[in-house]
């Protein structure tokens, strides 16, 4: 999952990025908000964390732009503290959720997770698929409740397809969405990457769609 910060207080940006990186989600930042309109204009991201008192241009025009040119990633908004205004303006500017300065980052993470699974079409924090499960909220991975251990781009890999569940996703998708825009991407390390995860899950669940891309599925019956 591929998320965007926009946000010019340097300290709050860092540590946004920090904690988001460490939950596994591969991060890109701006800190005004002409940047932050751009890349949200122009790479795919899963979901937005975006401040609204931003210098150039403020944080609910970024996003009316964004909406506007049909836009539909899930924004999350940071408002100033009992400024009930900005909140509204920023719902009504096409925000899916708020959080008030100051917050407790668990908070963010937490709302960061629940736009992102029901913008999935998710309600729980648990994604199952036969006998493997995504516990999207402590970030494991099991199998017949066994966990498995994945290295960060393996578990980005397999929550993105998790997420998306049912659908095929095409080598193209999934580069933009599991690499930062500063990462050099080669589309064909996805097939080894593929290939090592489902050695490590060892249930079939994760096909391949010759020409199309991957998809993760119900294993097929064995009876
Ligand atoms: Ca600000």
């Amino acid at each position: 999952m591929r998320l965007l910060v926009v946000e010019d207080d340097p300290d709050l940006n860092r540590q946004l990025v920090t904690a988001l990186t460490d939950a596994g989600y591969v991060v890109d930042t701006a800190k005004d908000g002409e940047e932050g309109h751009y890349l949200g204009e122009t790479e795919p991201y899963d979901a937005v964390i975006l401040d609204l008192g931003l210098p150039v241009l403020d944080g609910v025009s970024v996003l009316e732009k964004w909406r506007r040119n049909d836009k539909k990633m899930p924004v999350l908004i940071l408002t100033a503290r009992d400024r009930w205004s900005d909140k509204v303006q920023g719902f009504d500017a096409g925000a899916d959720d708020y959080v008030a300065k100051p917050f407790h980052m668990e908070e963010v993470l937490a709302r960061v997770r629940a736009l992102l699974r029901r913008s999935a079409g998710h309600a729980s924090s648990e994604i199952a698929c036969g006998p493997l499960l995504l516990d999207t909220k402590s970030a494991r991975v099991t199998v017949d409740g066994n966990a498995i251990k994945l290295t960060s781009l393996e578990f980005r890999l397999l929550a993105y397809l998790m997420h998306h569940k049912g659908k095929v996703v095409s080598r193209t998708e999934l580069v933009e969405h599991l690499y930062d825009q500063d990462f050099d991407r080669d589309s064909n390390t996805i097939e080894v990457f593929v290939g090592r995860l489902r050695k490590k899950l060892g249930v079939d669940v994760l096909r391949t769609i010759r020409g199309m891309g991957y998809c993760v599925s119900e294993p097929d019956d064995a009876a």
